[in-house]
């Protein structure tokens, strides 16, 4: 069946998929693909889980809570398949994502409502997981692959694309084998796994050739992806980013996360050669403080990534750095922490996001001793976001009076309104007059908000794509 034929069993002609994703853009990308799957078997998307022949969890474990909020979930759906039933329709239930990696079988024997489990490495066998949901079996599939997952999965079609939007997500690479020890991924996600350089080229072109004007590509340890080149040669990311940036209406590239010890110095020169290459970069370095940072198994000092923050701005001056911290991490002290903010403070972020430490089951980190009592957690990271917003706050302002490019995106809230990006990545609202979607349009920054900018509108240009 091809994509968007449907078999009828919701009384108006379409089964329905209601797709809900938790967490961060490798989901939200995978969530896609499996929409993508179902399509093929006749599934067209719903944004509501009431009408829906099937929800699909897509979850995500990073952080604590996270299986018990996909339990509470499990028992609402639950209560409106009841209702569905009484009324004569069915709604099949599937969990994927980590979680469902993580709880494998416990997850149909704790919540019996659960149809089928899948993880994330064998998102291409979901189409036959459903046939034998449908047959009555409870379905988990939690095995890691060993075929190529993305050498299975259906070829994203151009109207779905279209309907996603100007700006897309590529996973190229999968896994962790890092090992930081506060961190499930390499558990759940898996060893890492790099996509051939062919497969990324044709779907980064496919992307294209339908109408996305940026491309962020995705990976757990985006820069630790490596491939065979065209010439043979062992490539590295900064390699696989010139070849993509020579894609003819690719107008933009991003790429996330990275780990520290990964960014070579192709990567780096990557930022100073390619126009298309955005000035932002997802650097997260998680603590300042050397002991920390051991204790976690970053393998890098606070210094080693002062250093390394130094080339990259010397490479692109004008690059927005974004990170991540942890607070609170066993053994912790004052100390470290101040240690944290003064890294921060020689840094200066343009963005980032910070969490208290939150033990995962099986990670070494849970077993350590000296976990950080949750009141000096949430002191602590009450600090350092105010210091955080307060670096945003001053990103975003010396930017006022400035001609910021932006893709113009999506409508905005008001009539009138576009927003698109800026290459640092802030959300610009603009006047409509200024182009239309898909339209790179230069726009002078009249003012900020928190976390958005907004154009001036009577200095406007605008320019074609
Ligand atoms: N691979 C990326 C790296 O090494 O920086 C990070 C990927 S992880 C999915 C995203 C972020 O979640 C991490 O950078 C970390 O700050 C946070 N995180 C992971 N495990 C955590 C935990 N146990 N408690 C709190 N935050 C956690
Ligand atoms: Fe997790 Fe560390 Fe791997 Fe990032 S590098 S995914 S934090 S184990």
């Amino acid at each position: 069946m091809s994509d968007g034929e449907t078999t009828s069993n919701s009384g108006d002609g379409q089964r329905k998929v209601f797709v809900k994703t938790y967490g961060c853009q490798m989901n939200v990308y995978d969530s896609q693909r499996m929409a993508d799957a179902l399509a093929r078997d006749g599934f067209v998307e719903t944004d509501a889980p009431d009408n829906a022949d099937m929800v699909l969890l897509n979850t995500c474990h990073i952080r604590e809570k996270a299986a018990e909020k996909v339990y509470s979930e499990i028992g609402r759906l639950r209560q409106l398949r009841d209702r569905r039933r009484k009324g004569g329709a069915d709604m099949m239930i599937g969990v994927a994502g980590c979680v469902a990696q993580a709880e494998g079988r416990e997850m149909i024997a704790r919540a019996p409502a659960v149809d089928f489990v899948i993880g994330p490495t064998t998102y291409h066998r979901l189409p036959d997981v459903v046939a034998r949901a449908r047959g009555g079996e409870k379905v988990v599939e939690t095995e890691f692959a060993v075929e190529d997952k993305f050498e299975h999965l259906p070829r994203q079609q151009a109207r779905r694309v279209q309907r996603r939007g100007v700006a897309a997500f590529l996973t190229v690479q999968e896994g962790c084998d890092k090992f930081c020890t506060f961190c499930v991924v390499p558990y759940t996600r898996g060893a890492e796994v790099s996509r051939p350089v062919a497969q990324i080229v044709e779907e980064a072109r496919r992307l294209v050739g339908a109408g996305v004007r940026e491309i962020t590509l995705l990976g757990q340890n985006v820069n630790a992806w490596h491939g065979e080149g065209a010439d043979g040669r062992s490539w590295g990311l900064g390699e696989l980013l010139h070849e993509l940036a020579g894609i003819e209406g690719l107008a933009r590239l991003r790429y996330t996360t990275s780990h520290p010890r990964d960014m070579d110095d192709a990567l780096i020169a990557a930022h100073r050669d390619l126009d298309v290459l955005m000035p932002y970069l997802h650097l997260p370095v998680q603590a300042g403080s050397d002991r920390v940072l051991k204790a976690m198994n970053r393998r890098h000092t606070a210094d080693d990534y002062r250093r390394l923050v130094d080339r990259i701005r010397a490479a692109r001056p004008d690059i927005a750095l974004s990170g991540d911290f942890i607070v609170g991490f066993p053994g912790e002290t004052d100390d470290d922490f101040e240690d944290t903010m003064r890294l921060v403070r020689d840094v200066t972020y343009a963005q980032a996001f910070s969490f208290k430490y939150s033990p995962r089951p099986a990670t070494p980190g849970a077993d350590m001793a000296g976990h950080v009592d949750e009141q000096v957690k949430s002191e602590r990271l009450a600090r350092l976001q105010a210091l955080l917003a307060e670096q945003q706050a001053g990103f975003m302002q010396q930017l006022v009076g400035k001609e910021v490019s932006v893709l113009l995106e999506k409508p905005g809230r008001e009539p009138g309104q576009l927003v698109g990006r800026s290459p640092f990545l802030q959300p610009v609202i603009c006047d409509e007059t200024v182009g239309k979607i898909g339209d790179i349009a230069t726009v002078r920054i009249g003012r900020a908000s928190a976390n958005s900018l907004i154009s001036e509108p009577m200095q406007r240009r605008r320019h074609a794509a």
